[in-house]
């Protein structure tokens, strides 16, 4: 790159800014990718233990019918672990119950169920609710009127047990918002995406995406541990004090991280709130609790702390070593506890969930994400504008509605207004 030809450059390099560079890479325009953290992947991030554990730092995945997912990404390379299509779910008094496919096959999936998790009638609402999504694009049901999924959940007809045991722990969990305040757009694309995809991991880890997207760009075009103080000029000035010439600048930030370096901008959307999660992992000997079948554990009793559980390494056995299982536990929202005390509450949660031997599970580590998704309550609009001012660009999820597809697909859109500018 030379002076007369400064790259675009991109700050952060999560799968937004990951994404943007893939396709200005492909446009064949220089481009140059700049991040605080040690490594690539923003939030989706993977740490390997010394014992031999992959912990996602939070419980995520993908939903593989993703429109923008399928674009960009090669999936056999990332050799993805599907979970299986359903849930076990916790009833508040303490039984299971386990459904098998729900929004795939709901009439079999909730028939031979009793009616604490619903009426026939609200199973033959499932049936309608599947029929109406699969009649629209992704980008249709985003641009949906929407109300709060509560509400939307209520209007449409479904008893108050159906939406506490099946809505409020499947949906909450997705949203990291049990109250169901997020609007009822996003919760009808999020909807039609379990309907048409898997729910999956790659293999060895959630960040074998951006890894992925990364592995791709020439070398040198991600720089790490380079935190950007300041915009300056048509450059920017990393916090070491350098400053870089750009083309255009492309800020691929979540809300809190873009507000702070464009305070006075007041960039629209920036300052939206945050949803707070936190996973624990515990570690089990031998054989996995969750008995191999691939499906997640829903908690639908409403003062508990240990919201979903999964077990990673019965999908993707890379997760944990041989003869070791791997228990991931959520809660979302801020529960006012200390990590260590979290924990403990948790540990109880579980003995009593999953019987006495959980007693002899150990704590193995514990990630709070203060700012895991932005809030995304009705009358948000499924996109913000993506041009700042001549040459300043943004993209990410905070940018537009709280998942994977909206940070890679403001990428991409950023990354074809630059070309068609050029
Ligand atoms: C626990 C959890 C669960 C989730 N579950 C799902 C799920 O199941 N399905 C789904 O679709 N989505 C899920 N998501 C959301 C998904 O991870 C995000 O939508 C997506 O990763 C956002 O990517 P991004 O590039 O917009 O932002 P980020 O990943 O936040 O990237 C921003 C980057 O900017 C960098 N940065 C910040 N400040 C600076 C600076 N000053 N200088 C340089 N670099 C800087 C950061 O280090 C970071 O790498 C989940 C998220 C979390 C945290």
């Amino acid at each position: 790159m030379t002076r007369s030809q400064p790259p675009i450059v991109i700050v952060g390099a999560g799968m937004a800014g990951l994404a943007c560079a893939t396709w200005l890479h492909r446009a064949g325009r220089p481009v140059l990718v700049l991040d605080a953290a040690d490594a690539v992947g923003g939030r989706v991030r993977t740490d390997r233990t010394p014992d031999g554990f992959r912990l996602d730092r939070g419980f995520q995945v993908l939903l593989t019918d993703y429109p923008e997912a399928r674009r960009i990404f090669d999936y056999g390379a990332l050799d993805l672990r599907a979970f299986r299509s359903g849930a076990v779910i916790r009833l508040p008094n303490g039984s299971e119950t386990t459904l098998q496919n729900p929004l795939q096959r709901p009439l079999a999936a909730f028939s031979a169920l009793a009616s604490p998790i619903g009426t026939l009638a609200d199973k033959l609402r499932i049936l309608s609710l599947v029929r109406h999504v699969q009649r629209h694009t992704p980008a249709e049901l985003l641009a949906r009127p929407a109300t709060d999924t509560l509400t939307f959940l209520r209007r449409y007809g479904w008893s108050e047990a159906m939406i506490d045991n099946f809505f409020r722990p499947f949906f909450g969990g997705v949203f990291l918002d049990r109250g169901l305040g997020t609007a009822s757009n996003f919760f009808e694309f999020v909807f039609q995406q379990f309907v048409r995809g898997q729910a999956a991991v790659p293999a060895l880890g959630m960040q074998q995406l951006p890894e992925q997207l990364a592995a791709r760009l020439p070398a040198g075009t991600v720089r790490l541990n380079a935190p950007v103080e300041a915009l300056d000029g048509p450059g920017v000035r990393l916090a070491s004090g350098e400053t870089l010439a750009a083309a255009a600048v492309v800020l691929a930030l979540d809300g809190p991280a873009l507000a702070r370096l464009l305070p006075a901008a007041g960039a629209p959307g920036a300052v939206v709130a945050g949803r707070l999660t936190t996973n624990t992992y515990f570690v089990a000997e031998g054989h996995s609790p969750g008995r191999g079948d691939g499906l997640l554990r829903l908690n639908a009793a409403p003062n508990a702390l240990a919201h979903n559980v999964s077990f990673p390494a019965d999908v993707a056995p890379a997760y944990a070593p041989a003869g070791q299982a791997l228990v991931s536990v959520s809660t979302h929202g801020d529960t006012g506890l200390s990590e260590a005390a979290l924990a403990g509450h948790l540990h109880e949660e579980l003995i009593a969930w999953f019987g006495p031997n959980a007693r002899q599970w150990r704590h193995l580590r514990s990630y709070r994400i203060a700012h895991a998704l932005p809030a995304y309550p009705a009358g948000r609009p499924a996109q913000g504008p993506l041009k700042l001012a001549d040459g300043l660009y943004r993209c990410g999820d905070w940018a537009a509605y709280p998942s994977l597809n909206a940070a890679l697909a403001t990428g991409r859109e950023v990354a074809e207004m630059l070309v068609r500018s050029a």
